[in-house]
């Protein structure tokens, strides 16, 4: 067995000394797989989560890169938002309080520029942000990257979710090309991928071995009589489970328009997702559904292709998949992560055999469940948390997340952590708010200039 105790690592006595004394006696999984690498210098990719102790990790790697003589910016680290970065400054301040004279310094978004401008011109060794104010200390020149030697992306996947690709592209073009560059992210997409090809050297991937997705996702199937029966029964399950995100598998167009019909008409905020929508209503859809400001998606195959959300709690199959490695992969997008999810497959007599089949391709044996038998007058569905604004302006005004963000955000605005996922396109942009927020997020974004205009925002409701 590989020894997990931290003085098996090449640290230095005072870290060593001040882990005991934090009481970190074992490395977690994360730490023991990526820190070893990371003290040889190398470029780390870590599959992993907050919890998992990831800010200790790389929060490590650039102590033992620090040189404290030297009273330059020498470390960078990323965050998508101010918590976290606030999170991740206090952990490492922590890590570092045996060392004398560290100074970590925090430039996040929402924040007053003044005071941040005061701690610049005093100098830091370790500045830890969010993309769009760290540019922006970059373009006035305040900020130098040119001594830095890591550069931390932490939760690189959030950060593209909320549009800070072109910003962080910005910022790397501000570092030296000599540099370690560690990029922790829950998820592993594919743009993730494109990053690292793009930005780091050879880098290492480490992923924590997690429970088989499979085997956190329940799944279970219900008999329904007929085509009615069927809705009902998709009804009776959502009502029951109440679930944040569901995704309703359907196999034709024309089913995935009906069925969400009749789930909105019961008070449910569902939308349909299928290719005879125009791409720009695609769009909507998907990012109505994946900031959640709508609860169930019903979406053909075809349509869903490609899209990907992590945290789905729910996949219902309204009829069963064609094939079974459509079925497998439909199930496969719940339970990430590690995180527990349901896959409920409604059959009639006839699909029987496609039910025999899944059996044998799975290795498994289908067991009827029951189905929640309620009022489905009384029944009650909760509302999305989230709500989703459109700015009538995107890529082409120059608009960026960090200008929505900060538009949002400040004197008779919202807060930070009150804004979800941010989507630009071209000539026009969304942005989720908590749903209690959205008339004083509207109020904000339609009063005030961003980027010197004035663009038309409204929320977006209905199908
Ligand atoms: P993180 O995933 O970085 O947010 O860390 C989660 C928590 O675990 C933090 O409160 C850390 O202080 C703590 N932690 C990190 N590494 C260790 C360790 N090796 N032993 C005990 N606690 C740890």
């Amino acid at each position: 067995m590989t020894d997990t105790s931290f003085p098996s690592l090449p640290l230095s006595d005072q870290l060593l000394s001040n882990l005991s004394s934090l009481g970190y006696e074992t490395m977690t999984p994360i730490q023991a797989a990526s820190l070893p690498l990371i003290l040889k210098g190398q470029d780390v990719i870590a599959q992993a989560k907050t919890g998992s102790g990831k800010t200790a990790a790389f929060g490590l790697g650039l102590l033992s890169n620090l040189n404290v003589k030297r009273f330059r910016v020498q470390t960078l680290v990323l965050c998508p938002t101010r918590e976290l970065a606030d999170q991740v400054a206090k952990e490492i301040r922590r890590l570092a309080r045996a060392i004398h004279n560290i100074k970590v310094l925090t430039l996040c978004g929402g924040m007053p520029f003044g005071p941040q401008i005061g701690s610049l011109e005093h100098g830091a060794h370790i500045v830890v942000g969010t993309p769009g104010r760290i540019e922006e200390h970059l373009r006035k020149e305040r900020l130098c990257l040119a001594e830095l030697n890591t550069l931390v992306l932490d939760e690189a996947d959030r950060m593209l979710d909320m549009g800070f690709q072109a910003t962080v592209d910005a910022i790397l073009e501000a570092t030296p090309k000599q540099r370690q560059t560690l990029l922790f992210s829950a998820t592993y997409p594919p743009e993730i991928q494109a990053i690292a090809d793009r930005v780091m050297k050879s880098p290492k991937v480490v992923t924590v071995a997690e429970e088989k997705s499979q085997s956190t996702i329940e799944q279970r199937f219900f008999e329904v009589r007929d085509e009615e029966h069927r809705r009902e029964a998709a009804m009776q399950l959502l009502f029951d489970n109440k679930p944040q995100s569901t995704i309703v598998f359907c196999n034709t167009k024309r089913e995935c328009q009906d069925v969400a019909d009749e789930l909105r008409s019961h008070g449910i905020e569902a939308l349909a997702l299928h290719g005879d929508l125009e791409q720009r209503d695609r769009d909507r859809t998907w990012v109505r559904f994946s900031n959640r400001s709508a609860s169930v998606l019903v979406a053909t195959d075809v349509a869903a292709r490609g899209l990907d959300m992590d945290d789905l709690d729910l996949v219902i199959n309204y009829h069963v998949a064609l094939d079974a490695e459509v079925h497998v992969h439909r199930i496969g997008r719940t339970g990430r992560a590690g995180q527990k999810g349901k896959a409920y497959t409604l059959f009639s007599g006839r699909e029987i055999r496609k039910v025999r089949a899944l059996e044998e391709e799975q290795n498994i044996t289908v067991e009827e469940s029951a189905l929640p038998e309620q009022d489905l007058d009384l029944a009650w569905f909760p509302k999305p948390e989230m709500s989703t604004l459109q700015i009538d302006g995107g890529k082409k005004d120059k608009l960026r997340p960090g200008d929505i963000l900060g538009g949002l955000t400040g004197k008779s605005g919202i807060e930070g952590n009150q804004v979800g996922k941010i989507n630009v396109f071209s000539t026009y942009a969304y942005v989720a708010v908590e749903r209690s927020t959205a008339k004083v997020a509207l109020k904000k974004l339609g009063q005030d200039k961003l980027k010197g205009r004035q663009f038309r925002v409204r929320e977006i409701r209905g199908r």
